[in-house]
């Protein structure tokens, strides 16, 4: 009996466990100390009314013989699949079949779990700074090879850094499967149409995979900024994207998702929609009845008009702090495209000096550009999830400091 061995090489990722440590220890020797979280990743508003309202129908549903549901179809109940063709794609001009959507409990299971349709020899190219699910899933299924000085020997690395424009540059190689993930998290920058378009145009020649990660699609402002990779001519042929009800609709607890997988992206002659179509039926045993009915009261235009309402929320917390930051000197990235801020930290310092100057002279709590790869370091991550008062008076905090 073996173990699966790759397990062991993952890299324990302490980013966040050794934040709270430090924030508690701040906290126990200052304990009046008023701390301001700008590090979260989730949510603080609450779901929308609508969407409330159309589960607790649901629940009262399943009171009933005749209205209980039981386990639903593992790809998504038909209502919500054709609510979601019709609300995100249709209404964008891209055509797509309603079987091509696969609901999920969630972005990071699907992302996470499409490499069990791919070969383990394939070579896969990832941004740096990044979502970690990328590199850890990658190195659980054996496509890693080894860490050598900090990086994975058999990854193609992407740094994406001020440098260019924190866009990741094309392969100067054939890689296999590319990561990206746009508008991005942690840096908070977009992708426009036309950069898009080469890496399209570079997967369809190489034979690659895209796996584009749109969780954050929702935050786009800018008109060139496509919301799917689908916007882009030819992606069909070499693009699965991935798309979640949490940062858009509030669902971080209640899991909510969808996978696109295009039946024209064949690979060796296969349908790679037929593939994670057998490993979710499988694998998966679909999203609650009650949770797809509160996804579908998102599409409504009273549940658009709550959703929206939070994402103003939101934007305006980017907005503040993006521009305290400005004022302050900081050179200032993301947040108008994007719920995060990505700023470059002081000359000279750390990205966890820098965490633990605004820790302890200012109270506020970011995270360390470090964390999410080696390009991040000199960087810092700050969120607009936060309480939009707690928000204008960290950043009234920063500005101050640094104006001195
Ligand atoms: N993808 C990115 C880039 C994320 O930042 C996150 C969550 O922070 C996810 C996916 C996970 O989304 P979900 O809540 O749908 O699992």
């Amino acid at each position: 009996m073996k173990i699966n061995e790759n397990f062991l090489k993952i890299q324990n990722n302490y980013l966040f466990s050794d934040i709270a440590k430090k924030v508690a220890a701040y906290k126990e020797a200052n304990p009046t100390a008023d701390i301001i979280r700008l590090g979260i990743g989730d949510v603080t508003r609450p779901l929308p009314k609508k969407v409330t309202e159309a589960m607790k129908k649901a629940v009262e549903e399943q009171e009933s013989a005749e209205h209980f549901r039981g386990y639903p179809p593992e790809y998504g109940y038909d209502f919500l699949r054709s609510a979601i063709n019709r609300h995100d794609f249709a209404s964008r001009g891209v055509t797509l079949q309603d079987d091509e959507i696969f609901v999920s409990d969630g972005a990071k299971s699907d992302c996470g779990n499409i490499g069990d349709i791919f070969d383990q020899d394939n070579l896969v190219a990832i941004c740096d700074p990044l979502y970690p699910v990328y590199v850890d899933t990658n190195v659980m299924a054996g496509r890693s090879g080894d860490l050598v000085d900090g990086h994975w020997n058999r990854f193609y690395y992407m740094p994406c850094t001020a440098e260019n424009g924190f866009l990741p540059a094309l392969p100067d190689c054939k890689v296999d499967l590319i990561y990206l993930c746009f508008p991005n998290n942690p840096t908070g920058m977009a992708i426009t149409k036309d950069e898009l378009a080469k890496w399209v145009d570079y997967a369809n020649r190489n034979d690659s995979v895209i796996l584009y990660d749109a969780a954050y699609e929702a935050y786009i402002t800018e008109e060139n900024v496509p919301h799917s990779i689908f916007e882009i001519d030819g992606a069909k042929t070499c693009a699965i994207e991935f798309r979640s009800f949490s940062k858009t609709a509030g669902f971080t607890g209640a899991r909510c998702a969808y996978t696109i997988v295009p039946h024209e992206l064949k690979r060796g002659g296969v349908e790679l929609n037929a593939l994670w179509a057998r490993r979710q039926a499988t694998k998966f045993n679909g999203v609650s009845y009650i949770t797809q009915r509160g996804a579908e009261a998102v599409f409504t235009e009273e549940g658009q008009k709550q959703v929206q309402e939070n994402i103003a929320y939101y934007r305006r917390n980017a907005k503040v702090i993006a521009e305290g930051l400005k004022k302050a000197g900081f050179s200032v990235y993301g947040g108008v495209n994007s719920p995060y801020i990505w700023l470059r930290v002081p000359d000279g310092m750390t990205s966890w000096e820098f965490f633990d100057l605004l820790l302890h002279k200012m109270q506020v709590v970011g995270t360390p550009g470090s964390g999410f790869g080696a390009a991040g370091e000199g960087y810092f991550r700050l969120t607009s999830f936060g309480d939009a008062e707690k928000t204008k008076e960290a950043v009234e905090r920063i500005t101050a400091y640094f104006q001195k």
